[in-house]
């Protein structure tokens, strides 16, 4: 983007609003934790020896530390797991960089820095933080819909309040009905947000926690926007028991040795069961201004495979 268009953008009406319904989001989300739920806000980690593996291709980003080097975090996942020692339940506005594959610059989702709301409660099951995502949901926007209802209107956005329990779609059946665009198509067809349980096991990473009685399926779950806005969540219940560690990190391909420092931990100190989820913060705007790109309701967007001046 050059310069003068990014400087353009700057004075838009429109991202004026969008950032005051970004600022609106992140407190009623922090309110609806704290003040409802006594959850306690931790500070987001910004580098790192270990970070979330991802189940898609990113490109690694590092910094060199006193001849030590550290990641830049990609997700909260490992450190939130090791925060249960400390904290039962605990958010954070977790900023995280990922360098996606250029192809997703047009996706409208995708953004290289982004922000997540990462939430995680100790000895919760899936069925506890499903509970508590669909409520954080329906509180935020029905807060919006009392304080911000005038931009909504001027921005032409008829939003409503989703209605609890949302359904829930397992994976299995959503990819043999609507085949391997199940996501896009479902998000489509959809009125009100939804859920997609049961991811297969190679679908994602070896922290999602394998269901000690379906073998292959997780007790895990995506929250999919209506209206074809797609996913805005992913969470579920994680793997705490080392011996499984290890079983999922060689099913995967992947070593012991790309996670040291949290298979140390682990070792020495061992995992409390714990379950949670992250909303990308972005995209719930989207989702709220009913806008077309992530990127137009960012103030400092960037996209994957483009530079940015500032
Ligand atoms: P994940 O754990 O990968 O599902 O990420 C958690 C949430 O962060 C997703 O459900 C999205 O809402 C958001 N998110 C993930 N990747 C991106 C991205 N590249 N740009 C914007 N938001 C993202
Ligand atoms: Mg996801």
């Amino acid at each position: 983007m050059k310069l003068e268009q990014y400087g353009k953008r700057l004075s838009s009406p429109y991202l004026r609003k969008a950032m005051k319904i970004h600022s609106d989001v992140r407190k009623f989300m922090s309110d609806f934790l704290k003040n409802e739920r006594d959850f306690v806000e931790i500070p987001p980690v910004i580098i790192s020896a270990i970070t979330d593996p991802l189940n898609h291709p990113t490109t690694k980003s590092q910094v060199q530390v006193y001849g030590y080097t550290y990641e830049l975090t990609k997700s909260m996942i490992f450190h939130k797991q090791i925060a249960m020692h400390a904290l039962d339940k605990i958010f954070s506005f977790s900023p995280n960089i990922r360098l996606e594959p250029t192809e997703r610059k047009k996706t409208g989702r995708h953004l290289i820095e982004f922000t997540q709301i990462d939430v995680e409660q100790k000895n919760a099951s899936r069925e506890d933080v499903m509970n508590l995502a669909e409520d954080l949901v329906i509180y935020t926007i029905k807060k919006l819909l009392e304080k911000d209802s005038d931009i909504l209107k001027s921005v032409g956005r008829d939003l409503k309040i989703p209605t609890k329990p949302f359904k829930r779609i397992a994976y299995a059946e959503a990819l043999k009905n609507y085949g391997e665009d199940f996501e896009t198509k479902l998000s489509k067809e959809a009125k009100e947000p939804f859920w997609l349980i049961d991811i297969e096991i190679t679908e994602r990473e070896f922290y999602d926690r394998e269901d000690p009685t379906r073998p292959g399926i997780l007790l895990d779950m995506d929250l999919i926007y209506p209206e074809g806005f797609g996913e805005a969540s992913s969470g579920g219940e994680r793997e705490y028991e080392l011996d499984q560690i290890y079983k999922r990190i060689a099913k995967k391909g992947q070593t012991p040795e790309q996670f040291k420092w949290y298979i140390e931990f682990v070792k020495k100190f061992g995992l409390i069961p714990s379950a949670g989820f992250g909303i990308g913060i972005e995209r719930f705007v989207r989702f709220v201004m009913g806008a077309k790109d992530v990127k137009d309701v960012t103030l400092f967007p960037k996209a994957p495979g483009e530079y940015y001046p500032i």
